[in-house]
Order: structure tokens, then sequence, then C-alpha cells
């Protein structure tokens, strides 16, 4: 049996067992990306299918994933965790109930 490269743009594996006559070979692990990659933008109203697979296909495997940390990161900061944020303003209360307090009944 001879050498089954995968076809994506940057990965390495050869042990590819799916192949399409018009984009090669593909790795399981580049065709699980692929279906995750095309059911998102289905979902977001794209039905170009074979030009999804293309732009899959031409996307490196490598700078997909630093995209993901990237991304990740700059959805961390645009969403601080809600427990704090309830915790804040627990304080915020805290602080308005023990400000009324000095001031009516406890001075
Ligand atoms: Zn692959």
């Amino acid at each position: 049996m001879g050498v089954m490269q995968c076809n994506r743009k940057g990965c390495d594996n050869i042990l590819c067992n799916k192949y399409s006559s018009y984009y090669g070979y593909i790795c399981e692990h580049c065709f699980d990306d692929l279906k995750k990659f095309v059911i998102s933008r289905v979902r977001m109203g794209s039905y170009d299918v074979p030009q999804m697979v293309k732009t899959f296909m031409e996307t490196p495997k490598h700078s997909d994933l630093n995209y993901e940390g990237a991304i990740e990161r700059l959805l961390e900061d645009m969403f601080t965790p809600a427990t704090d944020t309830e915790t804040d303003e627990c304080n915020y209360i805290v602080e308005e109930i023990l400000a009324n307090c000095r001031r009516d009944t406890c001075y």
C-alpha cells in the first residue's frame, strides 16, 4: 500500500482512509475538524459546502489551533465570570445598607 498523505494544508498524517477524487486524501482528525467547520457555517446560513471544503483544505492545520486559543482568550476577556459580577453586586448592596445604617439609625 502506498502513502496516503492527508491533503489538508499543513497536515502530515499519512494514514488516510478517506479519499475524494476532487479534494484528495483526508485523515480522521481533519475529517472531524471539517465536519465541525461545515456545521458551524451551515448554522450561520452558508450552504456552499463544496466551497467550504475547498477553503478548509487550504486552511493550515496549525493556524486553526492558534485561532482557537486566541479567540478563546479574547472571549474570556469579553465575558467576566457571572459569579464575580454577582459578588460585586452583593458587595455594593452591602455597602449601601451599611451607608444607610450609619446615616440614619446606627450613629
Ligand atoms: Zn489531516
